[in-house]
C-alpha cells in the first residue's frame, strides 16, 4: 500500500462511498408478495393437464410416453379399451409431484400437448397427499394457472392451439421448419 493511501485512508473512504451509494440506490429486494418477478419463459412449475376449450376435458390419449420417459417414475396412468369404439380410454392419470425433478421430459414427449409444467410456482402442502395430483386436480391446476395469465400462454416446449407461428422462439421455429 502506498504512503498516500495509508495517510489518507483512501480505501476506507472508497468503502464508505460504496455503502452510501447502495444506501440510496434502488433496492434489489423484491417485496414479495406485493411484488413478483416475471417468470422466465419455459419455467417449469406446477403440473397441469390442459383443459381442451372445445370438449372441456383433458387431451390425454393414454399413449404412456410421459410415464415411460419420466426419470422419477412418478406418473401413474391406467387405460382400458372402450368395448364399443375399441378406442383407448384413460381411467387414471396421477402425478406424485413430490418425486418430480421438473425435467420437463413429460411435456416434451407428449404428442398432443396434454401435460404441461405451468409457470405457477406458489404452491405448498402440509402432507404428501396435498402434492399428489389426480386427474381432477391436474385440470384444476390448469384452470387456476390460466386465469392468472395476462398474455397468451407460451412455453417453448409446448404450443397451445391459437398461438401464431411468429410467437415461437427461433429454435422451435427452425425445428418446425417455420
Ligand atoms: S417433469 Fe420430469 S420428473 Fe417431473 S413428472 Fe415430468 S418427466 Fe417426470
Ligand atoms: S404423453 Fe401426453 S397423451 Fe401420452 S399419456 Fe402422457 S399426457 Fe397422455
Amino acid at each position: 500500500m502506498s504512503l498516500t493511501k495509508t495517510i489518507f485512508l483512501t480505501e476506507i473512504a472508497k468503502g464508505l462511498a460504496l455503502t452510501l451509494k447502495k444506501l440510496f440506490s434502488r433496492p434489489v429486494t423484491v417485496q414479495y408478495p406485493e411484488e413478483r418477478k416475471p417468470v422466465a419463459p419455459g419455467f417449469r412449475g406446477r403440473h397441469a393437464l390442459v383443459r381442451d376449450p372445445e370438449t372441456g376435458r383433458d387431451r390425454c390419449i393414454g399413449c404412456m410416453r410421459c410415464a415411460k420417459v419420466c426419470p422419477s417414475q412418478c406418473i401413474y396412468i391406467e387405460t382400458e379399451r372402450d368395448p364399443e369404439t375399441k378406442r383407448r380410454v384413460v381411467t387414471k392419470y396421477e402425478i406424485e409431484a413430490l418425486r418430480c425433478v421438473y425435467c420437463g421430459y413429460c411435456e416434451e414427449v407428449c404428442p398432443v400437448n396434454a401435460i404441461v409444467l405451468t409457470e405457477f410456482y406458489e404452491y405448498v402442502g402440509y402432507t404428501r397427499e396435498d402434492l399428489y395430483f389426480d386427474r381432477e386436480r391436474l385440470l384444476k391446476n390448469w384452470d387456476e394457472f390460466i386465469v392468472t395469465q395476462k398474455r397468451p400462454y407460451f412455453n417453448p416446449f409446448w404450443r397451445p392451439r391459437g398461438i401464431p407461428e411468429k410467437m415461437l422462439p427461433a429454435p422451435k421455429r427452425k425445428a418446425e421448419g417455420v
